[in-house]
């Protein structure tokens, strides 16, 4: 994304950039929290030059090429955190029927009970959005958008919680790298910065029903 014109969305274009074109480089590989398994790195663009060719759609259209493609990408994160919390609730599940504390079963405490039901609750209404995003996208809905950015901000939160929850009901163990929990708490952490901050998900969504 490269700015050809005036200030503002309508002055950005989109291009292709080549592998080995020269003044391409890439940073060093961050070290972070989580998300261990995917390098992340900054993309450099020092004077690239690239044949007319390159440009994607037409000369101001990247901005709106680049929200097509947020809206997707804010679903796919949004499964992401779905995936890593249904792993923690069903670790958590069956960890709370094994271990016992006081006579009894971690799962035979109602608190511990309450707290499954609504980690299972907060999973299951994130999927339902992540689904209805989905379907959004799929039939060109004109609130597309907004719905992603709901999922978006739910379900990376809402599993957020669930995992740091399944950590809880861990106790002590849920701390220690010998089981899952904590890297799983580590690499959603960052689904609600990714792909726009759920900040910016609660100023698209606030634009889309205010109307301003
Ligand atoms: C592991 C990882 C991988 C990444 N991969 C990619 C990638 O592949 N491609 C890519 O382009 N980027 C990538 N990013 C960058 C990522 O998209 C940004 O970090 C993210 O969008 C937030 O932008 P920022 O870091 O500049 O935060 P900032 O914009 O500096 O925000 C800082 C804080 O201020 C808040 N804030 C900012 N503006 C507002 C506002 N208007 N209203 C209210 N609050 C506001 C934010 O919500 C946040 O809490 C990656 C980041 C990480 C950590």
């Amino acid at each position: 994304m490269c700015r050809t014109g005036e200030d503002g969305p309508k002055g950005i274009s989109c291009i292709l950039i080549e592998k080995d074109t020269p003044g391409l480089s890439f940073g060093k590989n961050e070290k972070k929290l989580g998300w261990n398994s995917q390098h992340t790195s900054t993309v450099n663009f020092d004077n690239c030059e690239v044949p007319i060719e390159n440009l994607v759609g037409n000369e101001g259209d990247g901005f709106k090429l680049a929200m097509k493609g947020l809206d997707g990408g804010r679903v796919n994160i949004a499964a992401c955190s779905i995936g890593g919390a249904t792993f923690a609730l069903e670790n958590t599940i069956q960890y709370t029927s094994e271990r016992k504390q006081f006579g009894k079963k971690i799962n035979e405490f109602q608190v511990s009970q309450f707290k499954l039901a609504d980690m299972s609750t907060d999973l299951e209404a994130s999927r339902l959005m992540v689904y209805k995003a989905a379907t959004s996208i799929d039939n060109k809905d004109s609130d597309a958008t907004k719905y992603c950015a709901m999922a978006k901000r739910f379900a990376t939160d809402a599993c957020f919680d669930i995992c740091n929850q399944a950590l809880q009901l861990h106790g002590g163990y849920g701390y220690l790298k010998d089981f899952p929990l904590e890297r799983v708490l580590r690499d959603l952490r960052v689904h609600q910065i990714l792909e726009g901050t759920n900040e910016i998900m609660r100023l698209i969504i606030s634009r889309k029903i205010l109307d301003v």
